[in-house]
C-alpha cells in the first residue's frame, strides 16, 4: 500500500483538499504545508561483466522474489552515480565503474513508492567475489539472451542495445 499523508506532518491537524497550483492536492489549513507528490529518484546498474548481466533476485518489496538489476534510492548528498555504485556494492558485493547513463525513465511502482523517476546506468564490473546482500535472495549472472522469466522489465531496449556493443 502506498501510503499517503492523513495529518500534517508538521503541526498534526487533520490535511483538506482543495485545487493548488491546478491540482487537487492535500493541504493544511493551519501551516502551509501542502503535501506535494514528486516521483521518487532512483537507480539501476545495469552491470555487466563481458556479455553477462548481473541481476539479484529481489528479498524485499516491492517486486519481492523477482530478479531484478541492483537498485535503490537516492541518498541526500550522494551524486546518482555514487549511490548507483553504492547499491551495487550493497546489494552484490561487486564493484565497477560507470560507463554512461544509458536511460530516464518512469516507473509506476503500485506497492509502496508510486511513481519513480529511474537512471540506470551501464557499469563495468571489476573482477571479484559477489555477496549475497541483506535484502537479497540470489545473485547471479545472466546471458542477456536468456534473462529469467520473472524478471523487472525495465530499461530492455538499452539492455538490448548494449548486447550489441563490445564491452
Ligand atoms: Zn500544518
Amino acid at each position: 500500500m502506498i501510503k499517503e499523508y492523513i495529518h500534517c506532518p508538521f503541526c498534526g491537524v487533520t490535511l483538506q483538499k482543495g485545487l493548488i497550483d491546478h491540482k487537487k492536492r492535500k493541504y493544511c489549513p493551519s501551516c502551509d504545508f501542502v503535501d506535494y507528490k514528486n516521483p521518487l529518484p532512483v537507480v539501476f546498474a545495469i552491470a555487466v561483466r563481458g556479455r553477462r548481466l548481473l541481476l539479484i533476485k529481489r528479498g524485499i518489496a516491492p517486486k519481492k522474489g523477482m530478479w531484478a538489476c541492483p537498485s535503490g534510492a537516492i541518498e541526500i548528498g550522494e551524486t546518482p552515480e555514487e549511490a548507483c555504485l553504492r547499491e551495487l556494492k550493497e546489494e552484490t558485493g561487486a564493484s565497477g565503474e560507470i560507463v554512461r547513463l544509458v536511460g530516464v525513465i518512469k516507473v509506476e511502482e503500485e506497492e509502496i513508492y508510486g511513481d519513480l523517476l529511474a537512471l540506470g546506468y551501464l557499469v563495468k564490473l571489476a573482477d571479484g567475489e559477489l555477496l549475497c546482500g541483506d535484502e537479497v535472495e540470489d545473485v547471479r549472472f545472466f546471458n542477456m539472451s536468456g534473462l529469467p522469466d520473472s524478471y523487472v522489465d525495465l530499461f530492455r531496449k538499452e539492455i538490448e542495445e548494449i548486447q550489441q556493443l563490445e564491452l
